[in-house]
């Protein structure tokens, strides 16, 4: 057989299967896996054009960042310790009405891409202003991205009223159809923020485009007892009486989760998407992710964005998704190391619709794969590499990251990012945004 590429290493998690397979191959050809094989088999049977070792290293499926906002990055560190509602009204939200632009946006999801490549992430679904500058910072680097058919109900320099935000989404969505990088998804903010007409009219829509749709839900205890103040039902009770509810849903954070939630959520085979350290960070409350597993619910992992977390390592949030499922269901056996490398890879592809070609080392998918080595001396004896993975590596063992079979990082830095000129641009943008 020939493959373009063949990359053997000391260990593959191709998650699909969930098997660690040690001594491995995985062969690339057209940007796609064609076969994960024992190396000495490889070594008999495929004839490549080129050959990489890795033999300290686990190969997995590049990560999946089922949600953050990108460009946030230029927020980092500016509110912090903050509850969720002073945070956002009297920081965040009036720091973007007045500073965020297509500019903005742009240099700030560059230094995410870049930051979420160099961790393993080779696809992240974003939710923010100006959708058409992140596509292009994220293909600058040759990223994946889900980007956001972004709606909200107030006004800003993007649009002007819910129908603007949906015609520009969709007018993105038509220009990038066939772009092997780009997909899309409805991300209405929250159900406070975007009015029942918008959302009703969002449902029609992915009854007729099929896109997939994520939203924050059951944030904090607040929202849904407000939502029960004002409208007698619960956030997820009014959604799926809307007709949003279906297996492309997702709920984002969902710290409050009551049986109906529960078998709601179950019935109609959504998706959760986890975000514990934002949740941990805003006090936010705790998603039982033991109890949403067993119902059959499928997680997915995210970061949010750096303003709330305050970095965009997928390592650190399976380790945190990992250690808080178990202090929540107070039950060590929850999510294990491979559940929770499961949730950051093939779950969070099944969340953005796209785990037909992504998610997994399984032949047929595009080559999106992260290495990490393993040789550290503070990594090592290693009986369980998975367990090395989520509970004692950082981004910096990620060494070389490939998307749909291109490498876009060698030892564990961007390939082609000029780092000092956007160096440059973020001090710019801190100094105008602080001293003004
Ligand atoms: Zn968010």
């Amino acid at each position: 057989m020939q493959a373009e590429l063949l990359i053997k290493a000391r260990w593959v998690a191709p998650v699909d299967p969930p098997k660690l397979l040690p001594d491995h191959a995985v062969a690339i050809a057209d940007g796609r896996v064609t076969a994960v094989l024992p190396t000495a088999e490889a070594e008999r049977s495929i004839e490549a054009e080129r050959i990489i070792e890795r033999d300290s290293h686990l190969l997995i499926p590049g990560l999946v960042n089922a949600h953050t906002h990108a460009a946030m990055t230029l927020l980092r560190g500016y509110a912090d310790d903050l509850p969720l509602d002073t945070w956002l009204q009297k920081h965040i939200w009036p720091a973007e009405t007045r500073w965020v632009g297509a500019d903005y946006v742009r240099d700030g999801t560059l230094a995410a891409a870049a930051e979420m490549l160099e961790g393993g992430t080779t696809t992240f679904a974003d939710m923010y202003f100006f959708p058409g500058s992140a596509i292009e910072a994220a293909l600058e680097l040759g990223q994946r991205i889900v980007s956001g058919i972004i709606v909200i109900g107030f006004p800003s320099k993007y649009a002007a009223d819910a129908q603007e935000y949906l015609d520009k989404g969709l007018a993105l969505n038509d220009r990038y159809r066939a772009h092997p990088l780009v997909s899309f998804m409805f991300a209405p903010h929250a159900p406070y923020t975007v009015d029942e007409a918008t959302l009703r009219k969002i449902a029609s829509y992915v009854g007729e485009i099929g896109l997939p749709l994520q939203i924050h839900l059951h944030e904090t205890a607040q929202e849904v007892s407000d939502s029960l103040e004002q409208h007698g039902a619960r956030p997820l009770a009014r959604l799926d009486e809307f007709g949003l509810l279906g297996p492309g849903f997702s709920a984002v954070h969902m710290t409050q989760v009551d049986d109906a939630d529960l078998d709601a959520l179950a019935r109609q085979k959504a998706s959760v998407i986890h975000c514990p350290q934002s949740n941990l960070k805003l006090a936010s409350g705790f998603c039982p992710v033991d109890r949403l597993q067993e119902a059959g619910v499928n997680i997915a992992l995210g970061t949010d964005g750096a303003a709330s977390n305050n970095d965009l390592d997928m390592i650190g949030e399976m380790r945190s998704a990992a250690l808080l499922a178990k202090a929540v269901a107070n039950n060590p056996t929850a999510l294990s190391a491979p559940q929770a490398l499961h949730a950051a890879t093939l779950g969070g592809a099944r969340a953005l619709g796209i785990d037909e070609h992504t998610g997994s080392l399984t032949p047929g998918k595009w080559a999106d794969i992260a290495a990490v080595d393993l040789s550290d001396l503070r990594l090592q004896p290693i009986y369980d590499p998975l367990s090395q993975l989520v509970y004692t590596c950082g981004p910096e063992q990620v060494s070389d990251v490939w998307v749909a079979g291109e490498q876009r990082v060698s030892g564990g830095r961007v390939d082609g990012l000029d780092e000092s000129d956007l160096r440059t641009r973020l001090e710019n943008w801190r100094r105008r945004i602080q001293e003004s």
